[in-house]
């Protein structure tokens, strides 16, 4: 753990934003976080802040699709995106969401690194793979973040990470060291907070 950063910083909550007008000025770098609902992207941000409910399970289909800003000091951005993946949610809200979704990955010069976060027990799906594609395209560097790494095994986990490796391989804008997380149990955590801190 040497050298490992303990703590990131006072993190608040910013703001809400719906549209490309609402960003935040781009003067300082930002890291962002996906995954599909449930994931356990929530959990992950309030470890990492060591902020119990800073980011709220509030997924809910139809609700208005948000990019969540939160300052880390004034030194970083971290972007929390909707969870991803609801079936049943309406067309047009789908719809809106992908484009506000794509302008924000291709329009925005300070962000750094994406973080897809996948469920450790389920490996990437489907629409990770859409979400890594757009990443591809636009050209912004993603890391996948295994979640709940303490509800499997060994074996379970190894043969996850392989499935995981061979995903990634087809990706170019593909970052190729997986960051293993317990939200519960801690792991990862201190790992995830360096990762963010030395981005430049
Ligand atoms: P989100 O929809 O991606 O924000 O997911 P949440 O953070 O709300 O987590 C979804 C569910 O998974 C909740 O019941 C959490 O308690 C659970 N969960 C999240 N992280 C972990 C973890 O690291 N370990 C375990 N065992 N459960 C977790």
């Amino acid at each position: 753990e040497t050298g490992r950063k303990l703590f990131l910083g006072p993190v608040d909550f910013l703001k809400g934003v719906v549209a490309m007008s609402g960003l935040p000025p781009a003067d300082r770098l930002e890291v962002c976080f996906a995954g599909r609902s449930n994931v356990g992207k929530s959990s992950l941000i309030n470890a990492l802040t060591g902020r119990k409910g800073l980011a709220r399970a509030s997924n809910t289909p139809g609700r208005t699709q948000e990019i969540n800003y939160f300052t880390v000091g004034d030194e970083r951005y971290i972007v929390d995106l909707p969870g991803y993946g609801y079936a049943n949610a309406p067309v047009a809200v789908v719809e809106k969401w992908q484009n506000l979704l794509k302008q924000y990955l291709s329009g925005r010069q300070t962000l750094r690194r994406v973080f897809v976060l996948i469920d450790a027990r389920h490996g990437a799906k489907k629409v990770d793979e859409e979400i890594m594609t757009l990443l591809d395209r636009s050209a912004v560097t993603f890391q996948v973040v295994m979640t709940k790494v303490d509800k499997i095994g060994q074996k379970q986990l190894n043969e996850s990470l392989e499935a995981t490796r061979e995903a990634l391989s087809r990706h170019p804008a593909a970052f190729p060291e997986i960051v293993l997380t317990s939200s519960d149990k801690g792991d990862g955590i201190a790992t995830l907070r360096a990762i963010i801190s030395t981005i430049d």
